[in-house]
């Protein structure tokens, strides 16, 4: 079957519904076709790992895609782009035309060489598993200490599972953050009842009748009903690569209109390498914010309006009943920068580098956002002495 729009959107997803939406109020009457190949309409992430472990609703994590009048086919995966002929192949057989192109593809879970059988959480329907197994007293393993590893290992603990955690460093978090910060959130979780077990990785394991047996680097073994894994993320950069589009930074790489090397195709959210000019570099970043607001301003370039993209976009993260916001680089090999009000409570963490400030870790502290991106774009130079107390603390 031949399908023929104005815009194509491949990747149901946040940045791809943000895209149809923003072509829709720019765009009354072009036709929007969007591929899927997950069985569910676009919906938030986030929630899967935080708000549905609390008192979220399943309700509540739809996008409303309905309003930007596309059409939209899930169940079904974009296989190649003709890029002279302008279309693209899906896995039944069918070619999709289109004027503009959005890669909204997003990323797949990086997965352990073992263990057939274990979770990733990155969908809807991974998320479905991991609740059907979480029952209170139901004991879980979760591998991996970074964002998605600490949220997963919070939700289990808050909903009552006997919780382990493996991930290789010493402590939670401890790529991202200061050692003395990374130690207390590693302590708070294990007073929330989390074995946290730093320094220890799951070498092999096996999936069986009764859950799973994995063995560790320790040379023990541990028994779980369910091992869950946060590994992070590889983009799905396959299609862009196969039709020779430029990649950067593991990702498709854009300008500041969202275009890839070939002006008919843009790409939007984890996928997309773009510029961040307040970092002097091209990031690609694995969040929420970053993919809604690139949607929209992929979107909007699509029909033609001048919409660049110079956002630099936050992350935010709860974990247990500590939550924070971020914008920039967090990386713990930076020269950091702590401002506590309440030591590992309340307070601000920066990151130098260069006489610059790459990164702003906002730690139980709000509405600062925008002051950290405009602390992140301003020239400097800045020291320790002079950054801290930059931005105000609640106190
Ligand atoms: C559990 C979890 C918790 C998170 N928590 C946070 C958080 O607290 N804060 C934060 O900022 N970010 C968080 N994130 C990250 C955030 O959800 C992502 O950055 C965001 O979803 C990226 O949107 P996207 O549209 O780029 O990609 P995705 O949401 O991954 O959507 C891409 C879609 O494209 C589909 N697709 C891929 N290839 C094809 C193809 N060839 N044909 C058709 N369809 C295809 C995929 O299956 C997917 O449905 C979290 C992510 C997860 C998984």
């Amino acid at each position: 079957m031949q399908h023929v729009y104005d815009y194509l959107i491949v990747g149901a997803g946040l940045a791809g519904e943000a895209a149809a939406q923003a072509i829709r109020g720019a765009d009354d009457q072009g036709t929007i076709g969007m591929l899927g190949d997950e069985a569910h309409p676009p919906y938030d992430r986030p929630p899967l790992s935080k708000a549905l472990w609390k008192d979220g609703k399943e309700d509540d994590i739809w996008r409303p895609i309905a309003k930007a009048r596309a059409t939209v086919q899930l169940g079904r995966r974009a296989r190649t782009i003709d890029r002279a002929a302008h279309v693209v192949h899906d896995d039944a057989g069918d070619t999709w035309q289109y004027k503009k192109l959005l890669l909204a593809t997003g990323g797949t879970p990086r997965t352990l060489p073992f263990g057939e059988g274990f979770i990733y959480l990155r969908t809807y329907d991974d998320y479905k598993r991991l609740r059907a197994a979480a029952k209170p007293g139901a004991r879980i393993a979760v591998i991996g200490g970074g964002f998605i590893g600490s949220e997963i290992a919070a939700a289990m603990a808050i909903n009552g599972c006997k919780t382990t955690m493996l991930f290789p460093g010493n402590a939670i978090g401890a790529r991202a953050y200061p050692a003395a910060l990374a130690a207390a959130i590693t302590d708070y979780y294990r007073e929330r009842g989390v074995d946290v077990r730093s320094g220890t990785t799951a070498t092999g394991g096996r999936a069986d009748g009764d859950g799973a047996e994995l063995v560790l680097s320790d040379g023990s073994t541990l028994r779980a009903d369910t091992v869950v894994a946060g590994l992070g993320i590889v983009p799905n950069v396959q299609l862009a690569q196969a039709a020779g589009l430029q990649l950067d930074q593991g990702g498709i790489a854009v300008d500041e209109h969202l275009q890839t090397s070939d002006p008919d195709i843009y790409a939007a959210g984890d996928v997309a390498a773009f510029p961040a000019p307040a970092l002097e570099r091209r990031v690609r970043v694995e969040h929420e914010n970053a993919a809604a607001t690139m949607g929209e301003h992929a979107g909007l370039c699509m029909t033609g309006r001048n919409a660049p993209y110079d956002e630099l976009p936050f992350f935010y993260s709860d974990l247990f009943d500590l939550g924070y916001e971020a914008v920039g680089i967090l990386d713990a090999r930076l020269e950091t920068v702590e401002q506590w009000v309440t030591p590992f409570r309340e307070g601000v963490v920066y990151y130098l580098d260069g006489g610059r400030v790459r990164g702003v870790l906002l730690w139980n502290t709000w509405g600062q956002v925008d002051a950290a991106r405009a602390l992140i774009a301003a020239p400097g130079p800045f020291t320790a002495a002079t950054v801290r107390g930059r931005l105000p603390v609640a106190g």
